[in-house]
């Protein structure tokens, strides 16, 4: 690779911020407070609006938000978790975590998430006593028909929704009316807050489980204590986790928010853009489309490609970052140990789909012409495999 026959590379993700973050944070600064206070409760109250949701709790991260809701869920220790192979490892953290096992479900080639036909292979395989379902990419998926073929009751549903502010389905936000969907503002997900996390959920009794649980089980936290006519005495009911947000984190939190939706919309246009650009490349899968009723978040535009750890190094060479989400669970070691040989070759499609994915950058900053580079190269490396 010859630095000069290109500019720079295009990176893969950058972080977007809200004209006013920087203010944001010095207000809070200025304010004297900046751990989990009033800006923390105004960010769950701005961010419940944005989804329609009864109630959010905000967290340090999304996957602190799936542990927590599985500890909530009380199961016994070692029940099975349905979960997807194919999805981040801190999400099969989360159910080992919380002292349960994970039961791994295949996917469907074109959604690259499970289906219900998948769910129900699982669960036939290991009954199981809960489930996490995560919305890939930004894919709503349809937790009612997951729910049903898993044999659950909706109240053993944890959603990963790491993936999923601005997805939609039948006019309904991911998060509005689940039992329980956990949210990350990681720095590069589509509501950047650079670390954090909330769980929406429609149940009063998790919300205010969750909300203790998240700060070591205390009944009250810090801010509530030291408030005016507060008092020092607090209980703890349940062992919690220490798993809250900061009020920093809060106020940036409260400022990206306002330009998120400006930030969806132009994640729509870049996608519209790629699908004209890559149209007719030889050997490619573009990804899923749109499906009646579906509001896709478009947080990754994940195609597939052959020879794709080649096609990598090449667009690597050609100044262009992509990535891939995601290497499964049952190819990593860890995991291997902890589920067997068995369990983890029970994912044929996520086997096969696994080694095409290539997410190529997304991102409301990228820049038409990057965008140009990025389509060029991948054509130019389809192109030369015929
Ligand atoms: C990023 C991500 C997580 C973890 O989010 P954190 O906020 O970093 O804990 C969980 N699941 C999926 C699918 C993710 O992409």
């Amino acid at each position: 690779m010859s630095a000069s026959t290109h500019q720079s590379t295009v990176p893969f993700n950058i972080t977007s911020f809200a004209d006013d973050v920087a203010g944001a944070v010095g207000q809070v600064l200025d304010s004297g407070w900046v751990t989990t206070g009033p800006q923390t409760a105004a960010f769950e109250k701005d961010f419940a609006a944005y989804l329609g949701a009864a109630h959010v709790v905000a967290v340090a991260s999304c996957t602190t938000a799936l542990e927590l809701c599985l500890r909530a869920l009380d199961l016994p220790p070692g029940s099975p978790v349905l979960t997807p192979s194919l999805t981040f490892c801190g999400a099969v953290n989360a159910i080992l975590h919380a002292g349960l096992r994970p039961v791994l479900a295949d996917i469907d080639a074109d959604t690259l998430v499970p289906s219900p036909a998948t769910v129900a292979a699982a669960a036939a395989r290991v009954r199981p006593a809960a489930m996490v379902v995560q919305n890939q990419g930004g894919y709503p998926v349809d937790v009612a028909a997951l729910t049903e073929a898993a044999g659950l009751d909706r109240t053993k549903v944890v959603e990963d929704a790491a993936h999923g502010p601005g997805a939609a389905r039948g006019g309904a936000p991911v998060g509005s009316s689940s039992f329980a969907a956990c949210f990350s503002f990681y720095a590069t997900k589509n509501m950047p807050i650079g670390e954090g996390g909330a769980i929406a959920t429609s149940d009063d009794g998790l919300a205010d489980r969750v909300r203790a649980m998240r700060l070591h089980g205390m009944s009250k936290d810090s801010w509530r204590r030291y408030l005016p006519g507060g008092s020092w005495r607090y209980d703890v009911r349940t062992v919690g986790l220490k798993a809250n947000m900061t009020d920093i984190q809060a106020g940036i939190g409260r400022a990206q928010l306002t330009a998120l939706p400006e930030w969806q919309r132009r994640r729509g246009e870049l996608v519209a853009r790629y699908d004209e650009l890559l149209l007719g490349a030889p050997g490619l899968v573009l990804p899923q489309r749109e499906l009646a009723g579906v509001q896709h978040a478009w947080h990754l535009y994940q195609v597939r490609v052959p020879d794709r750890d080649a096609i990598i190094a090449e667009l690597e060479a050609a100044g262009v970052s992509t990535s891939v989400h995601f290497i499964p669970a049952s190819h990593m070691t860890a995991y291997q140990e902890i589920l067997g040989a068995e369990e983890c070759g029970s994912v044929p499609v996520t086997d096969r789909v696994a080694e095409e994915l290539l997410s190529l950058p997304l991102y409301p900053g990228l820049a038409p012409g990057d965008q140009d580079r990025v389509a060029a190269a991948l054509v130019e490396a389809l192109r030369a495999r015929g």
